[in-house]
């Protein structure tokens, strides 16, 4: 499971979930990477393999967590998505609790209706109660606890029939694996104080179309939160399905925004926000098997 500690800071965009596309490699280019962080570091080595594959197994073993099993009333005790939530939800106060409360741990549900005409129709059958979860480490200098950086993966999960709400889904990689990221993150990442604030989370609906994601985009906007970088992993560790031959699982890969047409050389560009942390998700504890 090294790979998921290589992969902390893995897939960098805004609030957009990252899944299957195969990246052109060919078109990839070289950046210089930032020097370490020595207290991240510290904390990066805190990380441990055996935790994130507890974490994995246990989110395994809620059977499903299809987004449309939060609507089913006679699923066996302790399986489904809602049952997933609350476990996630209990991992962020214990983390919570080890750091003397320092995670403010917060429920975002909410009612997707596949009525309201939305992409995603045909994925909600019938309005559906979905949650995320997330946990917020305030900054710790009130002149910048205002910027924002979230660390996000989806607990829900899917098989081939993507309105199967009942059947074995177990979604390990597809995204157990990022959900151990978010928590991760927040155990190494509590221990520290950062200036800006950190929030981590665990969004449900993304099988279902990114509903999850998009219910946290408006909450956001609504609160004001001045989002810096959005990091979402997704299939951590790469795509493992059989006869996938294109696989760099030592790799980060950054999307951030295209150059715009209008751009000269030597102006704005390189320096805007995300091609800076495109640099900054480049440290070599983040770029090798750890
Ligand atoms: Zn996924």
């Amino acid at each position: 499971m090294g790979f998921v500690k290589a992969g902390l800071f893995l897939f960098l965009g805004l609030m957009g979930p990252v899944c299957c596309a195969q990246p052109d490699f060919t078109r990839a280019k070289a950046v210089t990477p930032a020097p370490a962080d020595p207290a991240i570091m510290r904390a990066l080595s805190t990380i441990e393999p055996s935790r994130i594959d507890q974490t994995i197994q246990a989110l395994v073993r809620f059977g499903t967590r299809n987004s449309l099993s939060s609507m089913e009333h006679d699923l066996p005790p302790g399986t489904g998505v809602d049952a997933a939530a609350d476990w996630i939800a209990a991992q962020f106060e214990q983390i919570s609790s080890a750091c003397g409360g320092c995670l403010d741990v917060r429920r975002d549900t909410f009612i997707a209706d596949g009525a309201s005409g939305g992409p995603w129709a045909g994925r909600v059958p019938k309005p559906t109660r979905m949650t995320n979860i997330y946990a917020i480490l305030r900054g710790s200098d009130p002149e910048q606890a205002g910027r924002m950086v979230l660390v996000t993966g989806h607990y829900d999960s899917r098989n081939t029939n993507v309105l199967d709400a009942r059947g074995t889904a177990p979604g390990a990689n597809d995204d157990a694996s990022g959900v151990a990221v978010s928590l991760e993150c927040a155990r190494a990442l509590s221990k520290l104080h950062f200036p800006a604030t950190l929030v981590f989370v665990a969004v449900a609906g993304e099988e279902q179309g990114l509903i999850g994601s998009a219910h946290l985009a408006h909450l956001a906007k609504e609160h004001g939160w001045q989002l810096e970088a959005v990091l979402n992993n997704d299939i951590v560790g790469g795509n493992t399905t059989p006869g996938d031959m294109v696989q760099l699982k030592d790799r980060v890969r950054v999307f951030s925004e295209g150059v715009p047409v209008a751009a000269t050389p030597g102006t704005g560009t390189p320096h805007s926000r995300s091609r800076r942390r495109e640099r900054l998700a480049q440290p070599p504890a983040c770029t090798r098997h750890g």
